[in-house]
């Protein structure tokens, strides 16, 4: 069966941080913080602790990244995309391991809050962190829409991972790495590649 060319694919889930931002996260700093192993999962380790030690190090973390979030700026072609998408009213969505009041500041910081409808975003307190398909599986009931009718974009082998299971198109930007490489049904450099790719479709 010949595969639906991605323009006519119009239910997309993005990650935020790294895909539709600049990344800025020091995950090796954030762990030395946290006195969290290297090897280890972030929010994984986190849910582990302590209560007290886990409330306190979500604190921390949870201000941390709000500073981060006030000062994102976007990827490149992100914004021209998201804006793109959204005129041609495609369903859009973010799923994100940062919490979803981050991802609003973060999506207003970089104009891009008003081509999100606000359940349509989902942070690490909505739904299982990816690579659990979980969030994907929310926006497929949500939008009652066959999952291979979906995109999932992202920047790490996390979010492919995630599209994998939940089974959905893949689509990796950013960042190639060998183990995001293996589960990206679609490669482009940036937004704005892609953008630049759907482009005669949309004309
Ligand atoms: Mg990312």
């Amino acid at each position: 069966m010949p595969i639906t060319p991605l323009a006519r694919l119009d239910h997309w889930v993005f990650d935020m941080d790294g895909t539709l931002t600049v990344g800025v996260h020091d995950f090796p700093a954030i762990r030395r913080e946290l006195a969290i192993p290297d090897d280890a999962d972030i929010l994984h380790h986190l849910e582990t602790l302590p209560a007290a030690e886990r409330e306190s190090k979500h604190a921390w973390l949870l201000e941390h990244e709000r500073e981060l979030a006030m000062r994102s700026t976007a990827a490149v072609g992100a914004v021209a995309l998201i804006r793109e998408l959204c005129r041609r009213g495609y369903r859009l969505g973010i799923l994100t391991r940062n919490a979803k009041a981050l991802a609003h500041i973060t999506l207003e910081a970089i104009g891009l809050e008003d081509c999100f409808a606000p359940h349509d975003v989902l942070g690490r307190d909505e739904a299982a962190p990816k690579p659990d398909p979980g969030g994907l599986e929310h926006f497929v009931a949500r939008w009652s829409i066959a999952p291979e009718r979906m995109v999932m974009v992202g920047d790490s082998h996390l979010d492919m991972a995630c599209g994998r299971a939940a089974g959905t198109r893949t689509l990796l930007v950013n960042h190639v790495s060998p183990r995001a490489l293996a589960q990206a049904d679609h490669v482009f450099d940036d937004c704005r590649a892609l953008l630049e790719h759907l482009q005669p479709a949309f004309r």
